[in-house]
């Protein structure tokens, strides 16, 4: 567990420079104080809100959860497809899209994003065969419209482990991996962490606002 407590002082001082009188201004003390921030997921969003079943296990308003949540990123971290996503994240024709299409044709090994362990692993109309894994940062990550399924609910993974083959099962127009960030049950865009065109992510920690939930 590591906390940051920082206090920000600001000592300004100006010197005028004609007539050689150098002015302090007064100390402000403290100028900014930042809150003691713990980079370490709560238990409970780990180990909490368990269900092999539900696709949102959490089940949680979304005004209960913190403003700001510091996700970790510095750990092993496998792009689920490192080129390009073909539909983004967000509003598309009338319905929101809660993740990326990223283009992997069909029988591609799918891979772990990130270690952690099968939360659920099972069949649903829409998302046909979808596999969600939860990780040690507090984030879930949902992959869908697989063809098979190579792993099961309770599973530890690690990342880059093959957890599928993609497909287009569900209400699929044809092959592609539909991949979804959440954090407890509330899909964020992954593009905000991750760069699918480097195939690397954006930045750690990630400071994630409550107002990017969906
Ligand atoms: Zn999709």
């Amino acid at each position: 567990m590591s906390l940051i407590s920082s206090l920000l002082f600001i000592s300004l001082s100006l010197f005028i420079g004609e007539n050689g009188i150098e002015i302090d201004l007064p100390e402000i003390e403290p100028a900014r104080s930042i809150d003691f921030v713990s980079l370490e997921a709560p238990s409970y969003i780990i180990d909490g809100y368990w269900s092999g079943v539900e696709l949102d296990s959490y089940n949680m308003p979304k005004d209960s959860i913190p403003e700001r949540t510091f996700i970790r990123l510095d750990g092993d971290f496998s792009c689920p497809y490192g080129k390009v996503v073909y539909s983004p994240y967000g509003r598309r024709f009338g319905r929101f899209h809660n993740g990326v299409d990223l283009p992997l044709p069909q029988g591609t090994s799918v891979t772990a994003a990130f270690s952690g362990v099968v939360r659920l692993s099972t069949y649903r109309s829409g998302y046909g065969h979808i596999i969600i894994i939860r990780h040690a940062n507090g984030i879930e990550t949902a992959y869908a419209h697989l063809s098979k399924r190579k792993v099961n609910s309770g599973d530890v993974v690690k990342t880059g482990d093959i957890i599928a083959i993609s497909g287009s099962s569900g209400r699929s127009t044809g092959p592609h991996l539909h991949f979804e960030t959440l954090y407890c049950g509330h899909t964020f865009n992954p593009e905000l962490i991750i760069d699918f065109e480097k195939g690397t992510l954006v930045q750690s920690p990630f400071m994630l606002r409550r107002e990017v939930l969906q």
